[in-house]
């Protein structure tokens, strides 16, 4: 592999993942640098989203892709925004041209709101990373991983992306926001699932380098 598209218009997502994957000896390009559209996401599932964007993004460039899908879960709110965070407020009101940290901040407001009173705050971000090697490919990777916190109610830092500045991770006594990218990438739920994405690769190259000895 000499070339990996990642199927994703996130730049937070894609500085965290291109960080991960710089040592790998590959092209890593977003799926941008080719004109790839937004894919839909119509799933209920975490994987069922991500391999509906990894196919996606692999068949409009033919090279291999991966995809992150991943959200916040809150306990109290069994679960939600999950699949929905992106855009848990809903979409831009009519008439605006809102960006990306207009959308973070309008989804913290509403989970916030929606949090108010509420005395469990425990919630997980979720991640699943997918890798096919071409849009039909019938064995992807697959690898997933959890990060466990808490939803705060006054935002702290201004690292990371997302909800990262409401999400505290107790035994850091920081929020995600408040991370240096590095510390962020090794205990996140991204960064534990690309790191055993990235075990599983080591093992196929492996045994396929000891298949053709
Ligand atoms: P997706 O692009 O459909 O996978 O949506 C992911 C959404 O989940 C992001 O837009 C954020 O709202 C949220 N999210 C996922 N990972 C993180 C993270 O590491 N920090 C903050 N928010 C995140």
């Amino acid at each position: 592999m000499k070339k990996l598209v990642i199927a994703s218009n996130n730049p937070g997502k894609l500085r965290e993942i291109s960080r991960i994957l710089a040592p790998l000896d590959i092209d890593v390009l977003p799926q941008t640098a080719f004109g790839v559209p937004e894919a839909e996401e119509p799933h209920c599932t975490f994987i069922e989203n991500a391999l509906a964007k990894a196919r996606h993004a692999s068949r409009h460039t033919g090279l291999p892709a991966l995809a992150d899908d991943s959200g916040v879960c809150v306990e109290a709110l069994k679960g939600e925004p999950g699949v929905h965070s992106a855009r848990f407020a809903g979409p831009p009101p009519a008439g605006t041209e809102s960006g990306r940290d207009d959308q973070d901040a309008r989804n913290n407001d509403r989970l916030l709101a929606m949090l108010a009173g509420q005395a469990n705050r425990r919630a997980h971000y979720y991640c699943v990373i997918v890798l096919v090697r071409h849009a039909d490919d019938p064995q992807p990777l697959i690898a997933e991983a959890g990060w466990h916190g808490e939803i705060i109610d006054t935002p702290r830092g201004d690292g990371g992306f997302g909800y990262d500045p409401l999400f505290l991770v107790a035994e850091l006594g920081k929020t995600g926001a408040e991370l240096a990218p590095e510390e962020k990438n090794r205990i996140s739920h991204r960064g534990k699932a690309l790191a055993a994405l990235l075990a599983r690769l080591a093992v196929e190259k492996r045994e396929a380098g000891g298949e053709n000895q």
